[in-house]
């Protein structure tokens, strides 16, 4: 059962201000912490978070309607007779009990951080560690200050290995979220320039990722792609425990791509649960898990099944041997670089790059779009079509030179293009940040094709 606790456990782990808590209520058992009153269930306690839109304040009442049997607030609230934990903070109560609940299980947690591919190497884990034992894992992208605690509350006794995403937008909250959840094994993907503007300069990202290493265990192990030099040198300054490196380019698992579907490790050759180099790096890293774990690599040559959430590393095949891979869920430039490479590699027969901007990227933006731009060139692709919302998407296509290339100023207007565009034995990759709203026009290309 998913965070069980007296509410006498909960009043001493938060150091709480009981309010109408008698003997009677003290003894009573929690059937889990929950924040949404939408998705409350009978016997659980409901804990008032503040949001953006919302203050989870308003809903007590309505979470005692529907049987919660306490709730933690941090303003004074009164209902007589009803159970109420009075804290400081609530947030940092949701935290505390997530620490206190994964503190219960003596089992296997696997952190993951790093620039890009966080979902798609916790999901490559998941599915290695999956053939060998009951999974509990980051569900979607619930990777932040509240998302790491629900996934920790949500453990439960027949679990034999958790996976959790840990993501950032500033310098500290790794460090945050790794106390919490106290991994055994860190994985850092890589370092690269996703939220440059935020924290200035890619030493900082990398120090940023390293808060991991630095407050995880030291009995833990660290997992690092060895491909990252910039990862590498500040790791080492921040761990002296274990550690086991994977990449291309050595290290302690060095990988050999064979083709798209293929990589090579220790001899062994073994299928790809994803397309593409950077997923086979991703491969690596839940490679470097199982190693950890003793799970034997031989027991994955069957192949093993993975569960993408939505626009990450997704096929789709349409009518006259059209493929769409839709990478639409978001795009940092790194990511957007290992796309159209994964584009690139795609046999077909023309190859049509679908893009829009990247955001967050300050000072450097327009040189990195500049670069993606450079990089459809580099790669020869047939065609650019770029929907345009500023001057960083213009800035693609006019860095493109040489490849035909079309802009678009709305969703509606590159739509109706791409229905005349298309062509029998086209491979189309379409990618921008997620607010750009690619996936719009993939879901409606799909419906209209
Ligand atoms: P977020 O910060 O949004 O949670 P994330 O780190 O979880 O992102 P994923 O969702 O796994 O990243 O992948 C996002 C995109 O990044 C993928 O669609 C893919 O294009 C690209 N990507 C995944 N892994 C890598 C990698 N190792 N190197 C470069 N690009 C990658
Ligand atoms: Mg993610």
């Amino acid at each position: 059962m998913p965070c069980s606790a007296t509410l006498a456990q909960l009043v001493e782990v938060l150091l709480a201000r009981p309010v109408n808590l008698y003997e009677t209520g003290l003894t009573q058992v929690s059937r889990g912490i929950q924040t949404d009153t939408r998705i409350l269930k009978p016997g659980e306690v409901f804990l008032a978070l503040r949001g953006d839109k919302f203050d989870g304040h308003q809903f007590v009442a309505t979470a005692i309607a529907k049987g919660a049997i306490a709730a933690i607030v941090d303003l004074a609230y009164e209902n007589p007779g009803f159970p109420v934990l009075q804290v400081k903070d609530t947030l940092k109560a949701y935290q505390k009990i997530a620490r206190w609940w994964r503190d219960r299980f003596d089992i296997p947690v696997i952190g993951v951080t790093g620039s890009v591919g966080k979902t798609t190497t916790k999901e490559l884990i998941a599915a290695v560690l999956g053939t060998k034992g009951a999974l509990h894992k980051t569900y979607g992208n619930y990777n932040n200050e509240i998302g790491v605690p629900k996934t920790l509350l949500e453990l439960d006794t027949e679990h034999n290995y958790a996976v959790v995403e840990m993501a950032m937008r500033g310098r500290g909250q790794i460090a945050e979220l790794t106390q919490i959840a106290r991994p055994t094994i860190g994985v850092i993907t890589n370092v690269g320039t996703a939220h440059i503007e935020l924290l200035g300069s890619e030493e900082a990202i990398a120090e940023a990722k390293c808060e991991l290493l630095a407050e995880m265990p030291a009995d833990s192990v660290a997992i690092l792609n060895y491909d990252n030099p910039l990862l590498m040198t500040t790791a080492a300054k921040v761990w002296t425990g274990e550690v086991i490196t994977y990449g291309f380019s050595g290290g302690d698992i060095p990988g050999l791509l064979i083709d798209n579907e293929t990589v090579e490790v220790a001899g062994m050759q073994l299928p790809l649960p994803l397309p593409g180099r950077h997923n086979a790096t991703n491969f690596l890293a839940a490679l470097a898990v199982a190693k950890v774990l003793g799970i034997d690599w031989a027991s994955l040559q069957a192949g093993v099944a993975v569960d993408m959430p939505t626009g990450r590393s997704q096929r789709f095949n349409l009518p006259n041997d059209v493929v769409i891979l839709d990478e639409t869920y978001n795009a940092a430039p790194e990511a957007m670089l290992a796309a159209l490479q994964l584009l690139a590699d795609t046999p077909g027969k023309r190859k049509i790059a679908v893009l829009g901007a990247m955001k967050e990227l300050g000072e450097r933006s327009q040189q990195l779009h500049q670069r993606v731009g450079e990089t459809v060139r580099n790669l020869n692709l047939d065609g650019l079509l770029v929907l345009v919302d500023g001057e960083d998407a213009e800035a693609i296509a006019k860095s493109a030179k040489g490849i035909p290339s079309e802009c678009f100023a709305t969703h509606g207007e590159l739509v109706a293009r791409l229905k005349t565009f298309v062509q029998a034995g086209d491979r189309l990759l379409f990618k921008a940040a997620h607010s750009v709203g690619l996936d719009r026009v993939v879901n409606q290309l799909r419906a209209e094709y």
